[in-house]
Formats: structure tokens, sequence, C-alpha cells
């Protein structure tokens, strides 16, 4: 049986329509497959590869830490240095902001993805207020696990899987009035800063002060999911800085591993204390932080910010935005190298999206905004290589159907 063949029969897959290309490697911003093409990675699977595929520095980390030890025991028993410096380094992105409690987000707890850091960080919040209550916004998604799932911000991806977590509210993401959803009952308001799969939807600073407000009225923690924007990609470290709204509990995963699995969530120590008495062990994990996985990830962080790629996101972002100008082109949005560029429905989207993958370009569309093309590319990624990819894009585009 051919690899492809098996691909099908054996391997499973939750999309009707895989890509299906056989990959044989990948390096840069760059897939390569085994019938000899190239792609353009323009959407850095997905939001992952910030630092491009198989960045030197990332490899360098996964080969020392080989070297030394894979797995030893369960999480948080035996001082493993790549766990202790990556959550140490991770603090110290955060040393300049304080919670509205007035405390700093300093500890780490690491987990194997973003799913399971917005489990973690839900039952931090029930734990801490004693309350069952959620707050999120429509067209939103943290993950597929089912506490991440009753989040969900679509009945869609609810409906077949009933019943969830009880007591999830759901609220437009960037409308103040909403807000007064939030409630002496709800634990916490779990909110993207960029609503990433609406298509890359974004608030006002005065937004985030009303919800600041909102949740120190009513007591309620703020679970910022930064698992698509952390790490650089809208041109801050961290998305919620610019905003002036300081998370309760930080969640992050995607790009935070170069390329390998791991995700977080972080929170003031004398919060995520909850989780040792009352139960003990109050979350646990066999896997999370995996000594590989966190040496890739503080090579990550240090790349990010040893190469200044934070810096060149704006001029990065502002070059795709003069280019990508067409008359079939309805809107753009953007913050920073996360970007949707909304065309009329999903069937012109669609073609665009096989066009520019036949011209070896690969993008992609938004699960809650079907008629938006994605860009998310490696924050590596060059002029030269973006302007390409624009040509492309264009070249696709003009190809249409009038
Ligand atoms: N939060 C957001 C904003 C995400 O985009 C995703 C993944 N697309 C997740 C959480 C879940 O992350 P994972 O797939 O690693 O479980």
């Amino acid at each position: 049986m051919h690899l492809r063949e098996q691909f099908f029969r054996h391997l499973a897959q939750t999309s009707p329509a895989p890509l299906g290309l056989e990959i044989e490697r990948a390096e840069g911003c760059w897939l390569y497959d085994t019938a000899g093409n190239r792609y353009l990675d323009l959407i850095a699977g997905i939001g992952v590869s910030s630092v491009g595929h198989r960045h030197p520095a990332v490899l360098a980390a996964i080969h020392g830490q080989l070297g030394r030890y894979l797995h030893t025991l369960v999480y948080g028993e035996l001082v493993l240095s790549p766990q202790v410096r990556l959550a140490t380094a991770l603090a110290e992105t955060l040393r300049p902001y304080r919670t509205a409690a007035g405390l700093a987000l300093d500890n780490v707890y690491l987990t194997n993805s973003g799913t399971e850091a917005i489990e973690g960080a839900m039952k931090l919040a029930k734990r801490l207020t004693g309350r069952t209550g959620f707050v999120a916004c429509h067209h939103a998604y943290h993950g597929a696990t089912q506490g991440a799932l009753s989040l969900a911000g679509a009945e869609f991806f609810r409906q077949a899987f009933r019943p969830l977590l009880p007591g999830v509210r759901h609220i437009r993401h960037g409308q103040t009035a909403d807000l007064k959803h939030i409630t002496e009952k709800t634990a916490a308001v779990v909110i993207e800063i960029v609503s990433a799969e609406a298509g890359v939807s974004t608030a006002e600073n005065a937004y985030w002060a009303a919800l600041q407000a909102r949740c120190r009225q009513t007591g309620t923690l703020v679970i910022v999911d930064e698992v698509q924007t952390g790490f650089g990609r809208t041109g801050t470290f961290w998305a919620f800085g610019p905003t002036g709204l300081v998370p309760d509990v930080l969640v992050a995963a995607k790009g935070m591993g170069g390329g390998m699995p791991i995700g977080a969530f972080i929170a003031p120590k004398s919060l995520m204390q909850a989780f040792t008495e009352n139960p003990v062990l109050g979350h646990i994990t066999t896997f999370g932080g995996h000594p590989v996985s966190a040496a890739a990830s503080l090579a990550t962080l240090q790349v990010i910010l040893e190469e200044k790629l934070i810096e060149q996101v704006p001029e990065k972002a502002a070059f795709l935005r003069g280019r990508l100008v067409h008359p079939r082109i309805r809107a753009v949005r953007q913050a920073g190298l996360l970007m949707a560029v909304e065309f009329r429905d999903f069937s012109e989207l669609k073609a665009i999206i096989d066009a520019a993958l036949r011209r070896g370009l690969l993008t992609d569309w938004f699960l809650f905004c079907d008629n938006a093309l994605r860009i998310a590319p490696p924050l590596t990624i060059t002029l030269e290589e973006l302007d390409w990819a624009c040509q492309v894009l264009l070249e696709a585009i003009d190809g249409l159907e009038p």
C-alpha cells in the first residue's frame, strides 16, 4: 500500500478534504513535498512556526537536550533545567505587568497543548472563585477538549457533544454593552485580545478597560488566550501588552514551541498555589512541558528576542497591506502578522486558495470566517518572500471568473 493510501486508511482525519501533500522536509518558510514541489508557508502551521521551520537555534537546543534526558518523571516533581529556565524566561517577559490585584504573573504551568492549558486555567478559576460560570466570545475557538469546547463560540461545533459544561455565556467580542453578562456567578472570562478564528477581530482599549473594571466589580478572573497571538505575532511579545488589560491567567501554546508541542498557563504564584491543596495535585500531567519541548521553547523565545523579529513585524505587516490591494478584496483586518483578507464568499476564497497552492503558496481560511484568507507566516519571512506571496495571490485573484 502506498503511503497516501495508508494515510487515508490508517491515520484518523476529521477533515473531509485534507490537503494531503506528502511532505519530505521543511526549512525556513518553505515546505517541500515528495513530488519535488515547494510551498511558501503563509500560515506557519497554524500559527506555530513563528521562527520558521527547523530554526538552527531550536534544532541545537533539541539536540542538546537529546544528549541529556527525555522524560524523567511526571511533571513538577524534579528540577529539570529546560522547564525551569523556560518558566523563568516567560516570567521575565511578564515582569512589567501587574494583575488587577497587583500581582506579578510569575508562575508557569507547562502543558502539552493549547487546549490543555485552557482546561488548567478554567479549573484554576473554578478553584479560586468557587464559581462555575464562564463567559466566552461568539466565534472564538479555545480548543477541542470538553471544557474548552464548552467555550467554543459556535453552536455548530458544540451541539453534537452535549452535555458540555453548564453555565457558559457567550458575548460579542469588543462590545462593551455585552459585559453586563459577566456577573457574580462568573468564575472567569476567557477571551483573546485578537479574536483569531472570527477572522482577526480586534477591540478598542476602552473595551479592555471596561472588561477589567467589570471583572473587578464582580470578582471575576480574566483568562487571556494568547495561543495564536503570543510570542510576537501581533507586534508585541504578548498581544495584551498595549491594551492596558492584564490577565489573571495567561494562556499560550502554538508559536511558543518553535515547532515542538508545548503550552502553558501562567498566573501569580499565590493563585497557582491553590492547586496544591484541597485537593492536593489539583492539576497533574505526565508529559506537560516535556524537556525537549521546553528546551525548544526557550530557544524560540531567545531567537524572537535576539533576532529582533518583533521589531520587524510592523514593516512586514505594512508591506502586506500595501501590496494586497485589489477590487475583489472587500476588507483587510490585521493585527501584526495575523491577517484576514476578505472576499465575497467561500467559493471565491477557495478558488484563490487552490490557485495559490498550485503555484506553491500555502494559505487557509478561518474556522468561523470562511470568506477570509488567513495570513500568519513565520515572523522570519523576508520581504522578498512576502512580495512573491502577494504576487501569487494577486494573480490568483485576477484568474477568478468575472
Ligand atoms: N486557543 C486558540 C486561540 C487557538 O487558536 C487554539 C488552536 N487553534 C487553541 C486554543 C487550542 O490549541 P491546541 O490545538 O494546541 O489544543
